[in-house]
């Protein structure tokens, strides 16, 4: 390329700048209707409230499933934590990173999910990524739902594994990844509760499949634990599935136990495997000490406070009787998760935008996250929503013009 620009000094004005460049992917996007604005969040209290431009916005498109991440506890037990531990861990787990706190979290995340042993990580996103590349590799074969999330695409990506997609929520699709398979390992990996969907995987279904092909089965409940199941044992644990059956469990803090962080948890080999081979383990500074001591103390609550989960399950309920009395696209989701299929991306963005301007907060979610053609509104309930707020929601959406 250079070569030629050298020997035909004319062609070089065809050669875009780098700024050029990217003007002109932003432009591209933007005329797709899938270019993306942050807004600004000045003052987040009392919850479900968020106050932008001023003015306060009732919201319905957060993770904080349980109403935990403005909880009062949590806070105090951060505050006192830092004056203990101070604010950074100052190195990664394998140097000096790994305190106390940091151990009791993993002891308490290992009895909260049945499992042997559990593993911090900074994030779901590097939890997904560290667990996947250190499990497959060249030769070995991952089959992944159509729906999962990005990080766990990416973490197949990455592995260097061959990646065949399955129908979504499909085991017997799943099963048939396999049917070419020669030697090497074999993981299925899904969503416990697909985030944009809201729907649960057939998590026993695809134990099944897993004993069956000798293959791992990874299960990412991101949006499963704290909600679903008796004390919030999640997806997994409401299908009564252990160690055994379910190797490899994934979890997030940053949704329903309203923190920050997350974990593996699995058995003892799993953990010392990953301790010693997942590079977003090894070469990352370990998380906050505090951010460890709040999480425990969020396990504690959502596991003992059933109201909160027997509250989002009146509030799910109203809001879908409520919604199909208006007419409105569902899916077949009994989870928090909520979403509104409305199809073309700029018209979700259009009735976001008219809920929006009614003071309600609902993202509209586009591709790339969800498949083309299947634009949403992301409507997610959480337990300090009141009943009178899925009414007035619904009264919203009842006005708006995009809809119609
Ligand atoms: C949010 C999410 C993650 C990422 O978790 P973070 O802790 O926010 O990085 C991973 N998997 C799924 C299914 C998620 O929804």
């Amino acid at each position: 390329m250079r070569q030629q620009t050298t020997r035909h000094p004319g062609c070089r004005q065809l050669v875009q700048t780098p700024d050029e460049q990217l003007a002109d992917g932003l432009r591209d996007l933007e005329a797709k209707q899938l270019y993306r604005h942050r807004r600004l969040v000045e003052q987040c209290s009392p919850r479900p409230w968020l106050r932008v431009d001023g003015r306060d916005r009732l919201v319905f498109c957060s993770n904080d499933y349980l109403g935990l991440a403005h909880d009062p506890r949590l806070a105090r037990v951060l505050r006192d934590s830092a004056t203990q531990w101070g604010t950074g861990a100052g190195a990664s787990h394998l140097v000096t990173g790994h305190c106390a706190e940091h151990h009791a979290l993993e002891d308490e995340v290992a009895d909260f999910t049945g499992r042997t042993r559990a593993l911090l990580f900074s994030t779901g996103y590097m939890a997904n990524l560290g667990v996947i590349d250190a499990l497959a590799g060249r030769g070995d074969l991952v089959a992944s739902d159509d729906l999962n999330h990005a990080s766990l695409i990416d973490g197949a990506r990455i592995s260097g594994a061959t990646v065949k997609r399955f129908r979504h929520a499909d085991a017997v699709s799943a099963g048939e990844c396999f049917e070419a398979r020669s030697g090497g390992r074999g993981l299925i990996i899904t969503d416990g509760v697909f985030s944009m969907d809201g729907d649960v995987a057939p998590v026993r279904a695809l134990a099944d499949i897993a004993v069956r092909e000798k293959a791992w089965l990874v299960v990412d409940d991101a949006h499963g634990l704290g909600v679903l199941g008796q004390g919030g044992c999640g997806s997994v644990g409401a299908a009564h599935l252990g160690e055994q059956e379910v190797p490899v469990l994934i979890g997030t803090f940053g949704k329903a136990f309203g923190s920050f962080g997350a974990f593996v948890a699995g058995s003892e080999q799993l953990i010392e495997m990953l301790i010693n081979s997942a590079r977003t383990y090894i070469y990352t500074t370990a998380l906050p000490a505090p951010i460890a001591a709040a999480t425990r103390c969020a396990l504690t609550i959502a596991r003992e406070e059933e109201w909160r989960r027997e509250h989002l399950c009146t509030l799910v309920e109203r809001f879908r009787n409520g919604a199909e009395s208006l007419g409105l696209r569902l899916l077949e989701s009994s989870t928090p998760i909520q979403p509104i299929l409305i199809g073309d991306a700029g018209r979700a963005l259009k009735v976001s935008e008219e809920l929006w301007d009614l003071g309600f907060w609902v993202a509209a979610i586009r591709p790339p996250t969800v498949p083309e053609g299947s634009s949403r509104l992301r409507v997610t309930l959480s337990a300090t929503h009141e009943p009178q707020q899925i009414d007035d929601l619904l009264d919203a959406l009842s006005r708006s013009t995009a809809l119609k």
